[in-house]
Order: C-alpha cells, then sequence, then structure tokens
C-alpha cells in the first residue's frame, strides 16, 4: 500500500570536510578517546553533528488516547488545563540548550490556551498540527477526519500568523487502514507527515514501513515527506528509542544507543517527541487498566533530568529543517 521511495543519501565525502573534529570531541566524546569510525564509514563524531527533530506534542494529561475510557470527552472542558505550566518548563529547557523545536499542537489546546501556542510560535519554534479531537484517525470518517483537521490547521495558521504544513496525527494512527488520511494531508496543504510508526502495537503501528525520513506514496499516487517516528535496529529487531513513554520506561543508556546508532552507524537523523504530561509528576491519577498506568505514570519524576541530558549529548532543530537538511522539504 505504500511505497516509501528511497531517502537521498547523505554525501559523506561532504559531510566529513564540513566538520570540525577537535570541537566536537570536546562536546561529545570523554576527554582523550578516539571518534570511532563504524563499518560504514560513519565517523562517530561526524554523525553527532546531525541534527535531529525534536518535538513536543502539545496535549493535556486528559486527552491521552489511553486514558479515554476514563475520561469522557465531554469532561475536558471542567478539568485543570496544566498544559501551560508544562510546556511552559519544556520552552525554559530548551532556551537553557539553544534549541528550536516543532511542536505538534491539538487544535483543543489551541481553542482553550491560544495564548500559550503565540507564545511558542514567538519564541521561534515551529508550530505544526496534531489535529483537533485526539480522536484515532481510523475511528473517523474520511469527511470528520477531513473538516476537523482543516479547522485545526486554519486555528493555528491565524493564531500564529505562519503556515503550518507539518502534521501528526493522534497516537501516531495512520496505519494501514488509515492510510487514506496521507490523501487528505496533501489536499489539505500539509508538506510532511510524522504519524507513521514502523512497528506493532496494540493501538498504531506499520511494521514494514521505511524507518528514515522519505517520501511515501498515498493511496491516489501522490507523495508526501513522511518523518517516521524513530527505531534503533537491534540484531533483528527493530526498537522504538523516539521518546515519549519508551524514553520513560526504559533506561536513559538504552535509549542513547539506540539514537546514536542511528546518527552513527547509519548516518541519519531521528526524531525525538514527548508531551507536556510527561514531565508532570503531580497530575490527577485516573483509574485505567494496569496498563495503561504503567505506560502513562512510569518514571514521570526521571523525564526531565533524563531530558535535560538528552539535550545535551546530541543535536536538535525543528523538523522542518531537518527534512530541508535532507533535500526532502523546499519551503
Ligand atoms: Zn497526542
Amino acid at each position: 500500500m505504500l511505497n516509501p521511495g528511497p531517502p537521498p543519501e547523505e554525501d559523506q565525502s561532504t559531510m566529513h570536510s564540513k566538520l570540525t573534529l577537535p570541537v566536537l570531541r570536546n562536546e561529545l566524546e570523554p576527554a582523550g578517546s578516539e571518534a570511532p569510525t563504524n563499518s560504514c564509514g560513519i565517523r562517530a563524531a561526524t554523525a553527532a553533528r546531525i541534527a535531529n527533530a525534536f518535538t513536543i506534542d502539545v496535549e493535556d494529561y486528559y486527552h491521552v488516547s489511553a486514558l479515554a475510557p476514563a475520561i469522557p470527552r465531554d469532561t475536558w472542558k471542567d478539568r485543570e488545563s496544566r498544559v501551560s505550566a508544562s510546556t511552559e518548563r519544556l520552552l525554559s529547557l530548551l532556551d537553557e540548550h539553544h534549541v528550536k523545536g516543532t511542536f505538534f499542537v491539538l487544535g483543543w489546546v489551541a481553542d482553550h490556551v491560544p495564548q500559550l501556542i503565540k507564545r511558542i510560535a514567538a519564541l521561534g519554534h515551529e508550530i505544526a498540527c496534531h489535529g483537533y479531537s485526539h480522536e484515532l484517525i481510523y475511528r473517523q470518517s474520511p469527511e470528520v477526519f477531513a473538516e476537523e483537521t482543516r479547522r485545526a490547521k486554519t486555528l493555528l495558521e491565524d493564531l500564529t500568523g505562519l503556515p503550518v504544513v507539518g502534521y501528526r496525527a493522534a497516537s501516531f494512527s495512520i496505519t494501514p487502514r488509515s492510510s487514506w488520511a496521507l490523501d487528505t494531508l496533501i489536499e489539505l496543504g500539509f508538506t510532511y507527515d510524522s504519524s507513521i510508526f514502523p512497528v506493532r502495537h496494540d493501538r498504531y503501528g506499520m511494521p514494514g514501513a521505511a524507518r528514515a525520513p522519505g517520501l511515501v506514496q498515498a493511496p491516489s499516487g501522490r507523495q508526501i515527506v513522511e518523518f517516521p517516528m524513530s527505531t534503533a535496529q537491534m540484531g533483528p529487531l527493530r526498537v522504538p528509542v523516539s521518546g515519549g513513554g519508551y524514553f520513560r520506561l526504559l533506561p536513559y543508556w538504552f535509549t542513547r544507543r539506540g539514537l546514536r546508532s542511528i546518527n552513527e552507524r547509519e548516518g541519519k537523523p531521528f526524531t525525538f517527541y514527548l508531551h507536556p504530561w510527561e514531565i508532570d509528576a503531580d497530575q490527577p491519577r485516573v483509574e485505567v487498566s494496569w496498563l495503561s498506568r504503567f505506560r502513562h505514570y512510569t518514571n514521570l519524576s526521571e523525564c526531565e533530568p533524563r531530558l535535560r541530558r538528552l539535550l545535551s549529548e546530541f543535536r536538535f532543530t525543528t523538523m522542518r529543517k531537518v527534512l530541508r537538511g535532507q533535500g526532502l522539504l523546499s519551503g
């Protein structure tokens, strides 16, 4: 159904000539260590200069799909909004590390705390679209999906005065049965999507999809740029290492190792994602299944210190800039 086109290859000789090894060694390698050369000939320090996409899905704890059984949609408006405080903490962290990121904003949040979205944009971060209602795409009709996505895009563009060209689905819900959504995104004027998770999961996933950014073909035959959620290839296994629950649940060294392998062994950028509620250890607890509680509440207090470390160990910028750097986007 999806035929990912081959991503453009980096010119490694150009990459090497552009870079200043001693600086990189100071930043990223222990004193006295040599930058290793791997089997592909990509030096670790050279790869460490690859800019990766730092992304935040801007939503409140009560928008999360896994908690939906315990939080009826019509109670959202009566709940305490915690998204602004947590997002402000993330903005401060990014500022400390001189990083600009891409914020995939839920339309519902933009409607309720518009000043937050204006502030994110004013700080120079990219505003992208996370839909309006956080309904899983494969539970929507194409008509409803088109209507709500147009509504969210227009709202965000009106708030910021800037075009919104990137999209990420609620819970990565562009799967083989909802790939028609890619056509809708093209029709609405999006130039890139970041919703495909090339793994097997109970709520999302497209296990055979490409792992690196590239063009994907929508059912109509038209193409759109896709930045899939990042996975590391560890032996025969594809391991999700792109952030969120995986970042909180697994030890930091595991994520770091996976992300470094994408930069260093493959010479590719990765995308990292997080939600504001993932650094909010005091959020109200909701009675849901054991599995959902485990995924949602584990290591919330660990997340911010880990994030600090991640921001100091890898290079990040907006998703749009990374895709431009890869030659996949022109605007
Ligand atoms: Zn979401």
